[in-house]
């Protein structure tokens, strides 16, 4: 058994954000992460609101996160987390077992996809999954959002605030207020993506077929926690994200969470990074009270 003080599941801007703040404090800190340090912010072309970097390309961003995790002496773990035992507060990877007096877990959430072809090259060249992200950077412009509920809804209005006209495509009825700017295309989808970067979408109906000219698809078809680790284990929502309290606690002591795979009203790097910070300090309060620690 490896022991640690905290082990943080997750290398995102709210894994990593914790580790520095865990490893500054002296606490023996081991991070796991199953792919690349940086998470979604690794893969994010542009980033124009996150607050010191006024337009930097993600994955330097989280570059210079992770050299000041490493600086500060948190320890990285290249291995998928398999399976954690909340009451015991282990974590199995790459076949070892690691012990800790906290875990935080950050693993983040995935966007839901249309599945059309040639989306997945097309993600940060015109097709986006997050309107507060990259809305802006359609300022003035046409663009095409699809999806429903509550968050399409929300992303609509932020659109229509931003960009000069905004085709909402959804599948259902339209039953939210009429505004200028706002073309509502219901009981439709889209169909097909034309050009890379791209350039129009096919969008398709009963007897409806149109072709709308745009630099810009906004994909709303909803955003899922990676569950597996900790569902039945630990309280989440309706929508499978853990709840926890204004000091990332959840239902289990000593388990933390931060980032994406919590519970919460806007997913971005500032508010996961935030919820790091906390998530850690939260940690650094729960090893200094262990009986281990106060030998
Ligand atoms: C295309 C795109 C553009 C975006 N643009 C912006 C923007 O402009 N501004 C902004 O503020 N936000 C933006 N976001 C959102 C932002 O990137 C996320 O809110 C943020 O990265 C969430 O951080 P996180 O640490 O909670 O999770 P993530 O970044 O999702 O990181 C979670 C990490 O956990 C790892 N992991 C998961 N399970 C395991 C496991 N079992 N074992 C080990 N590791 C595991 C994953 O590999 C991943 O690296 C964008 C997101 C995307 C996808």
């Amino acid at each position: 058994m490896i022991n640690y003080d905290a082990v943080i599941i997750g290398a995102g801007p709210a894994g990593l954000t914790a580790a520095m703040y865990l490893a500054r404090a002296n606490k023996k800190t081991a991070v796991f992460e199953k792919l690349t340090a940086g998470g979604q912010l690794a893969v994010t072309p542009v980033i124009e609101n996150y607050p010191g970097a006024e337009s930097e390309d993600g994955f330097t961003i989280a570059e210079t996160m992770r050299k000041q995790a490493v600086k500060c002496g948190a320890e990285f773990i290249y291995e998928k987390v398999e399976s954690v035992d909340f009451k015991n507060l282990t974590v199995t990877a790459g076949g070892k077992t690691y012990c800790a007096l906290s875990i935080i877990i950050a693993t983040g959430a995935k966007s839901g996809k249309l599945g059309l072809k040639g989306e997945e090259e097309l993600a940060g060249s015109g097709v986006s999954y997050c309107a507060v992200c990259d809305g802006a950077l359609y300022r003035g412009r046409e663009v095409v959002l699809t999806g429903y509920g509550d968050r399409a809804q929300k992303d609509l209005n932020y659109l229509a605030g931003v960009c000069k006209k905004v085709f909402y495509v959804t599948q259902g009825v339209f039953e939210g207020e009429s505004r200028e700017n706002v073309e509502v295309l219901q009981k439709c989808e889209v169909t097909e993506l034309v050009g890379r970067p791209l350039e129009k979408v096919v969008v398709t109906g009963e007897g409806i077929r149109r072709e709308i000219e745009t630099p810009a698809l906004f994909v709303d078809v909803g955003i899922k926690p990676d569950g597996i680790l900790f569902a039945g284990q630990l309280k989440t929502d309706s929508n499978g994200f853990i709840l926890t309290d204004s000091q990332m606690q959840t239902s289990v002591k000593g388990v933390f969470a931060a980032g994406d795979v919590c519970s919460k009203t806007l997913r971005q790097v500032v508010t996961a990074a935030g919820d790091g910070a906390v998530a850690a300090m939260s940690a650094i309060r729960e090893i200094k009270s262990s009986p281990r620690e106060q030998k």
